[in-house]
């Protein structure tokens, strides 16, 4: 293309730009509405976009080199204005008094001053103009962009409509071609909308049409039919110390049913932190077991393999259930004779971390994998499965509610259970937001817990002061707890650049009661449970997003006593009083996700799938679904194998296999 040279073609390169049809398809992620703006409607501080004449000769005022300002007066029709804009002193000699200008910027409606962020020659055009804003890296500027676009427009590409025709005409979309061009340079503002309608169904429709497809092709995929009779699964909860909540029972069922079927399970079981997920894992394990496979749990930490174990080998007391544990701290011998155990087939359940499913651990016969608190296989662990010759169902725990709303996105190609009550005689965790200069409130507060023999969790967001950040953190907090309760209290320190055998130390040294306060980042998240544990005390939590602080205060609250959760905040306070109000994490993380976007999806997925263009799946939910029917419906239809959508169909089995 003419105008582009190497340097230029590099910079493009990072943006994943490399040929005309790149180009043409790098939507703006924004626009700008070039429309004079109504004086009378302006209040204080208002975005302004205004043209007129200089009316003198603008004095400019050097701070240093790089920086300067430049004042002068515009006149508009009948108004003067004041004009400030920084650093385009080099404008001063064409500013000459009669040229016509436009200027965008802030006004000051009380100084009558426009603070001017970009200026340009000549008036306004009179109709309202619509100019694209594109994403752009150092080195190049959204304008240039948008005028390399402009070329490429005018040149041939590829025009490949993923949207089938009948959909397509039923929503009377406009065509591809058309579309692409109203994106960059829309004539109105009617057709804008009319593009970037269409550009977010094209890619919400391609995304759900992956989904459905995994769905499906995961629901196909031949698993283990067994044959578990309800009484005995009945007898084995009659065991329990407690009886299930309904919800729990309503889990039991789905994964009753998914282990009978034919089909192999894939499924997500969610609940709130406490709301009894893990005694549902363990009776879908025995379920597996009685059909005579072996299972594997696999805990995101060693001390939550162990505390995992723990419970389940109490649980199997006294039956014929061979129960092993898997951690890095087993001797080579004990390791070699776990791994002789789940080959021969006399382990029936193992507990452990990823290296459940490494090289080295072979089954005799693993039915069932069960994967605690969200991390989902990556590709190479599920194809080290593949490999093993294993095809065993699948359950995921998550401790992370994700709203219904966006669970369709992220947990797509799943099914899903969810446990929304808690376990009766749980008592909330009465929750307050305070500031730090209530802080002699919150050691009195924790002062109490302590002295009726509880611990304290304290948390803060970062390890150590550093130059650009003042905010509590451990290594001072550490220091302070010290000095109020060292005394008579042990204070234990724990984060994220200790080595795992030192956290484990520390964190089994709270387990047994032998710290009583432990100021933590937010390493402490995963799942420990100490039941003994209070008090949570959160400084700098308006960090945080709300679900995380949730998450947080899920580590006390797990018994009948009283638990609390102290919110320090400097700042946002408003936000974190829907944790005074409620512990229901479906409703919080709702919240959450109202307040930070879908941007935080990512955190939960890491994968390419949720990035789109155009579409954000919360302002554009209801697309979303529509794209969800269709692309159903169109996967049933005959279209999907015809000739004629064979290219949809090579695009989605191909971005499958990439996945
Ligand atoms: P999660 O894994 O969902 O965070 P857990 O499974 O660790 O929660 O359960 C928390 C505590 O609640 C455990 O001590 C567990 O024994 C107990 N529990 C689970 N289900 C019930 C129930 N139905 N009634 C009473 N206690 C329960
Ligand atoms: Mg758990």
């Amino acid at each position: 293309m003419k105008g582009i040279g190497p340097k230029s073609l590099r910079l493009l390169e990072k943006l994943n730009i490399h040929n005309v049809n790149d180009l043409v398809m790098y939507y703006p992620f924004r626009y700008d509405v070039i429309k004079r703006s109504d004086m009378e409607m302006l209040t204080q501080d208002d975005p302004i976009i205004m043209d007129g004449v200089v009316e003198n000769v603008p004095s400019l005022f050097h701070f240093n080199r790089k920086m300067n300002k430049m004042t002068f007066r515009m006149r508009s029709e009948e108004q003067l204005f004041q004009v400030i804009i920084y650093n385009r002193g080099f404008l001063k000699n064409k500013l000459v008094p009669g040229v016509a200008i436009s200027v965008f910027g802030k006004y000051d409606l009380k100084r009558h001053t426009i603070v001017a962020s970009d200026l340009r020659f000549g008036f306004l055009p009179d109709e309202v103009r619509v100019e694209p804003v594109y994403h752009v890296v150092n080195g190049i500027t959204s304008k240039q962009l948008g005028s390399f676009i402009e070329e490429a427009l005018h040149m041939p590409f590829d025009v490949v409509d993923y949207i089938p025709a009948p959909i397509a005409s039923h929503y009377h979309f406009l065509e591809k071609e058309q579309s692409i061009r109203a994106m960059h340079k829309p004539q109105n503002i009617a057709m804008l909308k009319q593009a970037r309608l269409r550009t977010k169904y094209e890619e919400l429709f391609l995304f759900m049409l992956k989904m459905n497809y995994l769905k499906n092709k995961k629901g196909k995929e031949r698993g283990i039919k067994r044959n578990v009779s309800y009484e005995e699964v009945e007898a084995f909860l009659e065991r329990l110390p407690f009886h299930l909540t309904d919800d729990q029972k309503k889990c039991v069922d789905d994964i009753y049913h998914d282990l009978n079927d034919i089909h192999k399970m894939n499924r997500l079981l969610q609940g709130d932190v406490g709301s009894g997920k893990t005694i549902v894992a363990f009776i879908s394990m025995y379920m597996n077991y009685l059909s005579g496979y072996q299972s594997a749990l696999m805990a995101p930490t060693e001390i939550l393999a162990i505390q995992h174990y723990e419970s389940l080998a109490r649980l199997v007391e006294g039956t014929n259930i061979h129960v092993g544990l898997l951690t890095g701290k087993l001797k080579a011998k004990e390791k070699k004779a776990l791994y002789v155990g789940l080959k021969d087939g006399t382990i029936d359940m193992v507990i452990g971390t990823h290296a459940l499913i490494s090289e080295d651990a072979i089954y005799h016969n693993l039915g069932l994998v069960i994967t605690d608190e969200q991390h989902r296989f990556g590709v190479s662990q599920r194809g080290n499965l593949k490999n093993k010759g294993l095809f065993p169902d699948i359950l995921y725990m998550s401790a992370t509610p994700i709203p219904r709303t966006y669970a369709l996105t992220i947990y797509g190609d799943m099914d899903i259970s969810s446990i929304k009550t808690m376990p009766s005689g749980r008592k909330p965790v009465i929750t307050t937001v305070k500031s730090l200069k209530e802080i002699t409130w919150v050691l009195n507060e924790m002062l109490r817990e302590l002295k009726l023999g509880h611990q304290v969790y304290v948390i803060a967001p970062m390890i150590e002061e550093s130059e650009n950040s003042h905010l509590e953190n451990v290594k001072t907090l550490t220091e302070k707890m010290q000095k109020a309760f060292g005394k008579y209290f042990q204070v234990g320190t724990l984060h994220g650049k200790m080595k795992s055998t030192e956290k484990d130390e520390v964190m089994n040294a709270f387990k047994e009661n032998q710290i009583q306060i432990l100021i933590s980042t937010t390493v402490i998240e995963v799942g420990v449970d100490v039941a003994n544990a209070t008090m949570m005390v959160i400084f700098e939590s308006d960090r945080f997003g709300l679900s995380s602080l949730h998450q947080l205060r899920g580590r006390v609250g797990r018994n009948d006593l009283q638990s609390y959760c102290i919110l320090i905040a400097r700042k946002d306070t408003e936000r974190l009083h829907v944790l005074e109000e409620t512990c229901d994490g479906f409703k919080i993380s709702e919240e959450d996700f109202k307040l930070r976007g879908s941007g935080d999806l990512f955190g939960y997925r890491q994968s390419g799938d949720m990035s789109f263009q155009v579409a954000d799946i919360k302002r554009d939910y209801s697309i979303l679904l529509k794209a969800k029917e269709d692309s159903e419906a169109f996967l049933e239809s005959p279209l999907y194998d015809s000739d004629e959508y064979k290219y949809v169909k090579n695009m989605i089995e191909l971005a499958v296999q990439l996945d």
